[in-house]
């Protein structure tokens, strides 16, 4: 070995992450060694630096380098590839051959290989110990021979080897962290020890537990104030007491000890996701156990699908962040946990299945914390819990819990609900929904609102202690849930609730019409879209278009990205549904929020203001490129029209709009298509005029728009309440867009959840707004309360709420102005 430090460069363009991002615990885990990952936009893999191939299997999918100080790289081209058998790959180089930095090495096929492998994300891998390697900044995009990293021999660590082969180092430290060691101090004890190779135990009384373990390290229950001893043996055991004594001294990391493991902050009351209001009985939504089978299938088959469902799950932790991301960090921990694996293993050698074994395993761990007698470290079984039903589900390839059977009138209440949960459910049966978390502009809440199910979050955990059966009336309206309500109460709702059903038929009998104010004003009421089916129920409630056509759907929930002809199949059967109605489809609107496996991106610390929306598809002109084709191939031209979402000003705009016309030559289509903006940030509001001279459209999303503008997180329970879009702010912004929009001669629409809100519709119109994208069950009511209405008077009142102090303000005016 010699020291010299070598300069690795991209062996292709593509995206650079770190080895975190790749959805395989072999190497998320650095079990091949430290590294990174590409994932690819091309099929052409180059040396990252001078070397000498050591080898180049038959399949052709993966090489192995010597560089010039000695160490050694696999360059492994996507996952599980060498399932593929050597499809679509051919080896430009020989076992022995030299080679230069940027020379080809393999060349492939990248749509079949994307399409035949889990993923074509390529783990780079530093293979050798003894050596450091040093990763330039991940989480962006880098163009072939772009240097992304620096490997350097270790000098320090190979003289102590040699010195000290088996070096014996104790240390004796007192834990004052407030907690002692739960979750997040041992797994960050676990994290410490990496970079060593010594075993180091820590002993607290009689009992003693591998410190690279986070479940032993509970089961030592060690509370504030205890001894331990921390005792090290190998090559670096000096190093490696050191490190986690200082860590344990240094109070483990938790300066906020006073803080609960879990994040408990919730609101002050519960607030209304989906108006309208329920009378009905409690249910509360409880996961139930799955059977699993006890005998496995062969050890081989039952480890191998272990480490897959450990690596899926693993994998969709990726992207949480605050409080969650600490949560899952230790939960991730927990899912490579040494002691865990060696238990499941050993049940898995003993002839069980893998789901047995890791519920064995996690039982186990369970019990010794248990035994413990801590409270705190008792809240860390049910992180166990929740890892073995994740890892059990997907080793079933079920969805965890199954639907529970509901009464009519059921008023579900759950902690959260994940939108597979909801859409899981009986719908005809459920009555509305109350959950102790969440937000009220979640996904589910969005679905609740399509459904036309009442929904209030944030409600607090007292929800979960109602009992199954309890009656309640829930006022999503005025953000009340009511247990046990008296006689009178309840004959008052039910009066409310008959009127309501009563109202609505009449309006959905009138849905169908076109909508026009009573001054002869035309407004167009579209609905918002999330899926085929939504299609239908737009056009059955009266949507008159399709005002956002939230493409999202497509993309996840799975292993790898729509090719072209599914994106094209999907938007046609949307398009052919609504008829000659327009379509709106909104490009790709992902990104650190909204992670998918297939397209591996950077941690950030503030999704929010990352790598999302139209930013994410500049940084990947493949995937955009591919997404317009297949509208523009999908959709007629005279239907179509596209819409951007994230946009902050017209940098964002342009390039996409050359990239249009560009499809649009390819395809030969020389009907103009339009190409309109989402206003999502302040920005954008502020920009309108300009950047409507350029856009044939502007519709805004008051979900974004709201949380940027008030700096709320439109997710985060604790500020649930702050996040109203009807504040005084918000509208003024909404104010820009409609005067920019006129100026310029284009229109301007929204989108956001504030286009189905009756109540907001007289304001919005005042404000220039010409077209309401609603869900669809809120369209029949949303047409009756505009026909009622003067542009005039809607001029005014817009012109008071945007001078009132409140959003209560701006609602008590609005009301004042319907009654
Ligand atoms: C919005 O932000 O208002 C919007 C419509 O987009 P989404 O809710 O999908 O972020
Ligand atoms: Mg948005």
């Amino acid at each position: 070995m010699n020291t010299d430090t070598i300069t690795l460069i991209a062996p292709f363009a593509g995206w650079l992450a770190p080895l975190e991002a790749v959805p395989d615990a072999v190497f998320a885990e650095r079990m091949m060694g430290d590294g990174f990952a590409i994932d690819p936009i091309e099929g052409l893999l180059r040396a990252p630096a001078a070397a000498e191939v050591l080898s180049v299997p038959d399949t052709a999918h993966a090489v192995t380098l010597r560089l010039e100080n000695g160490a050694e790289l696999l360059l492994h081209i996507g996952l599980e590839t060498v399932a593929l058998g050597g499809k679509g790959f051919s080896a430009k180089v020989a076992a022995g051959q030299r080679v230069a930095a940027g020379d080809p090495l393999i060349e492939f096929d990248l749509d079949a290989v994307a399409e035949g492998a889990k993923a074509l994300i390529t783990p780079v891998v530093l293979a050798s110990d003894g050596y450091v390697l040093t990763l330039e900044a991940t989480g962006r995009f880098v163009e072939a021979g772009a240097p992304v990293a620096r490997i350097a021999g270790k000098q320090v660590r190979e003289a102590a080897r040699s010195a000290a082969a088996e070096e014996r180092f104790e240390r004796e430290v007192t834990v004052d962290a407030a907690h002692g060691i739960h979750a997040r101090p041992a797994a960050r004890i676990a994290a410490a020890l990496r970079p060593f190779v010594a075993e180091v135990a820590l002993v607290a009384g009689d009992k003693s537990a591998n410190a690279r373990s986070t479940v032993a390290l509970l089961g030592l229950g060690v509370t504030s104030g205890s001894t331990v001893r921390i005792a090290g043996v190998g090559a670096d055991a000096r190093a490696a007491v050191d490190a986690v004594a200082d860590l344990i001294l240094s109070g483990l990391g938790e300066e906020h000890a006073h803080t609960p493991a879990a994040p408990l902050i919730r609101s002050q009351g519960p607030v209304c996701a989906s108006p309208g209001l329920a009378i009905g009985q409690a249910l509360q939504l409880r996961a139930a156990d799955q059977d699993v089978p006890e005998d496995g299938a062969g050890i081989t088959v039952e480890r191998t699908a272990l480490d897959q469902a450990l690596a899926e799950i693993a994998g969709s932790l990726a992207g949480a962040r605050g409080p969650a991301a600490e949560i899952a960090e230790a939960h991730r921990a927990l899912l490579a946990d040494p002691e865990l694996l060696r238990t499941a293993e050993a049940e898995i050698a003993a002839g069980r299945s893998a789901a047995f074994a890791w519920r064995a395993a996690t039982a186990q761990a369970s019990d010794a914390i248990r035994a413990t007698g801590d409270a705190l470290l008792m809240e860390r079984v049910a992180d166990l819990k929740d890892l073995e039903r994740q890892v059990v589900a997907a080793l079933l390839g079920t969805s965890g819990a199954s639907a529970p059977a509901l009464r009519p009138g059921t008023i579900l209440i759950a902690d959260d609900l994940l939108p597979s949960q909801f859409l899981a459910l009986d719908a005809a049966n459920l009555a509305g929904i109350c959950t102790a978390a969440g937000g009220p502009t979640s996904h589910v809440a969005i679905l609740a609102a399509s459904a036309g199910i009442p929904m209030l979050v944030a409600a607090g955990e007292g929800v979960l202690a109602i009992a199954d059966g309890t009656p309640l009336i829930l006022d999503a309206d005025v953000a009340s849930i009511a247990t046990d309500p008296s006689p009178d109460a309840l004959a008052e709702a039910s009066e409310r609730l008959f009127a309501t059903r009563e109202r609505r038929a009449r309006e959905a009998t009138e849905a169908h019409e076109p909508c026009r104010m009573a001054d002869g004003t035309r407004i167009e009421i579209f609905a918002n879209l999330g899926s085929v089916t939504d299609a239908a129920a737009a056009v059955a409630a009266g949507a008159e278009g399709c005002g956002l056509l939230r493409t999202e759907f497509l993309f996840l929930e799975r292993e790898t990205a729509p090719d072209e002809e599914e994106q094209r199949e999907t938007y046609s059967r949307i398009a052919a549904t609504l008829g000659d109605r327009p379509l709106i489809v909104r490009t790709l609107d992902i990104g650190g929020d909204k992670p998918v496996p297939y397209l591996p991106m950077g941690e950030e610390e503030n999704p929010a203001l990352g790598l999302r929306g139209v930013r994410l598809s500049l940084a990947r002109p493949d995937l955009m490129r591919l997404q317009l084709r297949a509208i523009l191939r999908g959709v007629p031209a005279g239907q179509c029209r596209i819409m951007l979402p994230m946009v902050a000003d017209l940098g964002d705009y342009r390039p996409v709009r050359a990239l249009l016309a560009e499809v649009q030559a390819e395809l030969g289509i020389a009907e103009p298509v339009q190409l309109g903006v989402m206003i999502e940030t302040p920005a954008a509001a502020m920009l309108a005029g300009q950047i409507a001279r350029e856009a044939d459209f502007l519709s805004i999303g008051t979900n974004d728009l709201t949380q940027y503008t008030l700096a709320a997180d439109r997710g985060n329970a604790a500020v649930s309440q702050r996040i109203d879009a009807m504040h005084p702010a918000v509208l003024r912004l909404v104010r820009e867009v409609g005067r920019g929009a006129k100026e310029a001669g284009r229109w301007a629409g929204m989108c956001g959840g504030l286009a189905s809100d009756p109540l907001a519709a007289p304001i919005l119109i005042g404000l220039g707004i010409t077209e309401l994208s609603a869900t669809p069950a809120a369209i029949p009511g949303l047409k009756a309360v505009v026909r009622k209405l003067d542009l005039n008077a809607c001029v005014m009142l817009a012109e008071k709420a945007c001078d009132a102090a409140s959003p209560a303000e701006v609602r008590a005016l609005a009301r004042e102005a319907q009654a």
